[in-house]
Parts: structure tokens; C-alpha cells; sequence
């Protein structure tokens, strides 16, 4: 099903997201934790593309199954900065063959060790570029893409960011899904702003749990998310204690979610890091309020 169809509706969706395994000899293990979570009949699965150093090369794998296997609706992102053209084709005609109707595009993030001094010489720069593609590959894909509340860490401001944002809709994005974000005011305020720039389409509200201390660090440096007080005193009070913290990390997000829905966001995806559990507890937490 083409997500645009369930994300244009009124009715409350909760979502999940997957990332491919790291290494060959977890896939099982991603693939037993995907078909848990595709048991909670998520509105749709998204699978990441290389995001947290996990391997692309099963990201198809992963999101056929989704959909094929589980019955869920999927969406497959595909990243463009560091390929080829010939790269990108190839991956595009796989993600037809596949079935997939979904295509996250991203533009990635540029890789450290990439050599920037030749840019004029790169196929990709922006995830406009690939949405391009995708429109001119012929298949009629539903395309996603990523967008900041708090700004993308290499825009100058966020009046530049929303117009780039604009573009990117108007080239034929139909959808956007946030970076996560921990104030949902961040998102009240970014909403208010696209929709005055003139962006009309579903935007997906993007809710990481965190279920441990360690993760939180690696979350600001990813997203350069905001930390409210509130959640720092969580972290203060319960970092130390693994069980405290998963509960109290899962309570946040919880109610997060709640406000959300409450505030008419109508759409919400959970990055739930290949946790079952965490999934499971989300869901069963909003089970009234989703009818589920
Ligand atoms: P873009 O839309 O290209 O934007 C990047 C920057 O360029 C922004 O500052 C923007 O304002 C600017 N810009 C855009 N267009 C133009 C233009 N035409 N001219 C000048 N400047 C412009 N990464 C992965 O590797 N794999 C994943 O699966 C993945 N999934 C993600 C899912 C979500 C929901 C989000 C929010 C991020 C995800 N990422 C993923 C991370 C993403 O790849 C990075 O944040 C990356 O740095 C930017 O990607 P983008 O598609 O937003 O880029």
C-alpha cells in the first residue's frame, strides 16, 4: 500500500522503524526481531539504509519480508551522497522488482574520510537529486523525506533549511518524517512554520525511546537534538539503573506520543532500534487510544 493513502487519513498511526544488521551473522537476529515487531501491526515498518552502521545491502531483504512475509506496509530508505549513478539505478530497479512501493529518499551524511574537494564532479548533493531519479525511474513510488525540527546541523538557519525543504517537496516528496526530537513544543513550531512556507504534506512526528543512558549522548551527537530538563533529570535519576531507566525512557516517549495525538499529530514512528519490547510496551501503552 502506498503510505500517502494511510498517511493523509485522520485516524491515529504508530509506527516502527528497523535497521539491517551490522554484520552477516546478525541477520537472523534482525529478522527475528523484525518479524516481532511486524506482529504488533504497526501502521508501517520503515528500514534504514547504512544509518548506525548497518550493511545496505539488506535493507531490501529485510523490507520485502516486511511486506511480503508479515503483511505490514513497508518503506525502504535509500541514501545517495557517497553512490554512483550506476549504484543508484541499480538500486532503484531492485526496489521495483522488490515490490516496494515506499522509497525513503535521503541524501545521507557525508562520510568523514570523503573527499570534498572535487564536489563538481559528484552525481548526488542533495536528496533532491534523488528524488529526481526516482521520479524519472518510471515506477510510481510513494517518496519520503527526512526533515529537522531543530534544523539540520549543516543548514546556516532554518528559513534556508524550509526552503530547501520546499523544494524537496515540490521536486515530488509526498511525505516527511522528523528527525527525533524530545520537546514536542520543537515540532508545534516547525509545523506552524512549514505549513506558513507553503509545505502541505503529512509530516510524520519521528520518537526515539531512550532505554539507556548510553544512548543518549549518541543521540544528541546524531540528531543535535534538544535535551528538556525534564528528560536530563530522568537520566540523572535513573542512568544508573538499566531497568529505571528502560521504564522511565519508554514512560517519556509514551507520553510524548500521547501529546502528540492529543495535539493532532496524527501520525508517529518509533525509532525502535530492532527492540521488540521497547515496541511492544509503546504499543500496548497507546492500546486504547490506537484501538488496538
Ligand atoms: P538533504 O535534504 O539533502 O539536506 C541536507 C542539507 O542540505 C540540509 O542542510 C538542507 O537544508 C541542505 N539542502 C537541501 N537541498 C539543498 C539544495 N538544493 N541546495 C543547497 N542546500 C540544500 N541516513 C542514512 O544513512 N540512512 C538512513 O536510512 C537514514 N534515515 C533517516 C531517516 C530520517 C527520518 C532522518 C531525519 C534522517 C535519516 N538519515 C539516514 C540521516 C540523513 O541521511 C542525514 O541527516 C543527512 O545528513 C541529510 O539527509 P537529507 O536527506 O535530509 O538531506
Amino acid at each position: 500500500m502506498k503510505l500517502i493513502n494511510l498517511l493523509k487519513q485522520d485516524t491515529l498511526s504508530l509506527s516502527f522503524e528497523v535497521f539491517p544488521p551490522k554484520v552477516d551473522s546478525s541477520f537472523e537476529s534482525v529478522k527475528a526481531a523484525t518479524e516481532e515487531i511486524a506482529r504488533l501491526k504497526p501502521a508501517f515498518m520503515s528500514v534504514t539504509y547504512g544509518a548506525g552502521g548497518g550493511t545496505s545491502k539488506y535493507t531490501l531483504d529485510i523490507a520485502k519480508n516486511i511486506k511480503d512475509l508479515y503483511g505490514v506496509s513497508t518503506l525502504a530508505h535509500l541514501t545517495c551522497v557517497s553512490s554512483t549513478r550506476k549504484t543508484v539505478h541499480e538500486k532503484i530497479k531492485e526496489i521495483k522488482e522488490a515490490g516496494i512501493e515506499n522509497v525513503m529518499a535521503l541524501r545521507g551524511d557525508i562520510p568523514e574520510d570523503m573527499d570534498l574537494s572535487h564536489q563538481e564532479t559528484w552525481h548526488y548533493h542533495h536528496a533532491i537529486d534523488l528524488i529526481r531519479e526516482l521520479k524519472e525511474s518510471g515506477a510510481d513510488f510513494c517518496i519520503g523525506g527526512a526533515c529537522y525540527p531543530e534544523i539540520h546541523p549543516e543548514s546556516a538557519n532554518q528559513k534556508e533549511d524550509i526552503k530547501h525543504l520546499k523544494e524537496k517537496v515540490d521536486a515530488g516528496c509526498q511525505f516527511l518524517t522528523t528527525q527525533m526530537f524530545f520537546d514536542n513544543n520543537l515540532l508545534y513550531n516547525f509545523l506552524y512554520k512549514i505549513r506558513e512556507a507553503g509545505i502541505t504534506v503529512p509530516v510524520v512526528a519521528g520518537i526515539m525511546p531512550i532505554t539507556n543512558a548510553n544512548q543518549v549522548d549518541r543521540a544528541i551527537k546524531l540528531s543535535g537534538s534538544h535535551m528538556p530538563q525534564r528528560f536530563k533529570s530522568l537520566v540523572d535519576k535513573f542512568g544508573s539503573d538499566p531497568a529505571a531507566m528502560k521504564q522511565a525512557g519508554i514512560a517519556y516517549a509514551t507520553d510524548q506520543i500521547i501529546d502528540l495525538f492529543a495535539n493532532n499529530v496524527t501520525n508517529v514512528h518509533v525509532y525502535s532500534m530492532n527492540k521488540p519490547d521497547v515496541a511492544e510496551k509503546i504499543q500496548s501503552n497507546l492500546s486504547d487510544i490506537l484501538g488496538k
